[in-house]
């Protein structure tokens, strides 16, 4: 496995830029597993994985309700939060790993996934306070 990259960002657009960045690296069947507490910045990241890839990052939403999104790109998106799914059994039936088709998965909350999914990135957020969130990244 590589080395962890950690970078600190300042400010919302920053981490857009650092998900935007790592998109270009992303290809058909790769997972990215987001963790990180409420409001940390992981849809924030995931909306410049969106843009990345060519899909429109303006609809990229924390989807609250909604578990599972697909966005059209270059590069299709499927977006999941596992926030809301209360139960390992709930999360276990939604067969995450499926969910990649033929695009990129990323995973919010992905803590909650019942077993690890080999050959994921891996991004980590901290609130260090303020707009500043470190952010470690590993592939
Ligand atoms: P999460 O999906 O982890 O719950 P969101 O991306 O929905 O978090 O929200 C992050 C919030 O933090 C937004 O209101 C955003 O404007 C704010 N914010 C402040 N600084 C940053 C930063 N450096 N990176 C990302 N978001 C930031
Ligand atoms: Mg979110």
């Amino acid at each position: 496995m590589a080395t962890p990259e950690t970078v600190v960002t300042r400010s919302e657009q920053e981490t857009f830029a650092l998900g935007q960045n790592l998109a270009a690296a992303l290809q058909p069947g790769n997972f990215v597993l987001l963790h990180g507490d409420l409001g940390a910045g992981k849809t924030a990241f995931v909306r410049g994985l969106a843009a990345g890839l060519g899909a429109d990052p303006a609809d990229v939403s924390s989807p609250t309700f909604v578990l599972v999104q697909h966005y059209r790109g270059r590069v299709p998106l499927t977006h999941v939060d596992l926030y809301r799914l209360d139960s390992a059994a709930a999360v276990d039936d939604l067969g995450v790993e499926e969910l990649v088709g033929t695009g990129v998965l990323a995973v919010e909350w992905a803590d909650r996934l019942p077993r690890p999914i080999e050959g994921s990135v891996t991004v980590k957020i901290e609130d260090l306070g303020g707009d500043t969130r470190r952010i470690t990244i590993e592939r």
